[in-house]
């Protein structure tokens, strides 16, 4: 993959912040591990300070505020107004499971200019929800797409792949590296799996290395414009790629997780 220029920024499709870790929903395979994360919010003038730095070099297409479920974040509007402020998009989107978007503040549908409704087969949000979300963007002027998902694909695999040529294959077949690129805690990163996998997985793989530190690109280093397109355009997988299936898994019904009992 080769990246374009356009005064000094990488121009690329999105880029996207886990404004939470956390979800009001349990969904088997969910891409960042949520349900098995920690609850977390992201400190408004934290996600700002990475937000500058990477702004002077990428240029996303759209700016995605997504988790966990972005509606349990305790301020969303100052998360908005930060990343407005940073200058990193012109378009300003969330992604959903609705549960909490239908009685969000007028404050958070007025920062908006985009937002995915994920409609899951496996916990339905109501159709009179979905009417007054709808109702709600068009108020606003926030373009809706409402995605009904049935399946989902099995990303993380029973046990991680030994060989190294099953992990190229994995990275070079993987769409989400060009597609699902993640600001997180002072780094970039390709996707949005290295974070979240060691946190989950690293203490039943003792042999995991930091994938946090070892497959992002730390923020408040020098060079940072170099650094990104070496990073970008680079052809051997993560370290993270062993610990995933990418756009390789099979395709499965899609269904929550039980309940942890209280
Ligand atoms: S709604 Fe989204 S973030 Fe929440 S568990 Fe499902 S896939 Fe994960
Ligand atoms: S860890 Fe590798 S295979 Fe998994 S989503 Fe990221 S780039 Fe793709």
């Amino acid at each position: 993959m080769r990246y374009e220029l356009h005064d000094d920024r990488i121009l690329t499709w999105s880029l996207e912040s886990h404004v939470t870790t956390h979800c009001n929903l349990r969904c088997v395979q969910c891409c960042p591990l949520s349900p098995h994360l920690p609850t977390w919010a992201v400190v408004p003038s934290a996600l700002g300070e990475d937000l500058r730095r990477l702004a002077r070099v990428l240029r996303p297409n759209v700016f995605k505020l997504t988790g966990g479920e972005p509606f349990l974040h305790p301020d969303l509007p100052a998360v908005l107004d930060t990343v407005r402020a940073s200058g990193i998009s012109e378009q300003v989107s969330v992604t959903t499971n609705g549960f909490l978007a239908q009685s969000a503040p007028d404050a958070v549908y007025e920062r908006l200019d985009r937002m995915t409704l994920s409609v899951y087969s496996s916990a339905p949000l109501p159709e009179r929800s979905i009417q007054r979300i709808t109702e709600r963007c068009e108020q606003h002027g926030v373009y809706l797409t409402v995605k009904r998902v049935d399946t989902f694909q099995q990303l993380t695999p029973d046990t991680p792949h030994t060989e190294d040529s099953a992990v190229r294959d994995v990275y070079a077949r993987c769409w989400l590296k060009v597609r699902c690129h993640l600001i997180h805690a002072g780094h970039f990163y390709v996707c949005t799996r290295p974070p979240h996998v060691a946190t989950v997985l690293g203490a039943k793989h003792p042999e995991m290395p930091a994938l946090a530190e070892v497959d992002g690109v730390p923020l408040d280093a020098p060079d940072l414009l170099e650094r990104m397109l070496t990073y970008l355009e680079r052809d051997t997988p993560l370290a993270t790629c062993r610990y995933c299936l990418g756009a390789s898994g099979a395709w499965l019904p899609h269904a929550q997780l039980p309940r942890p009992r209280a």
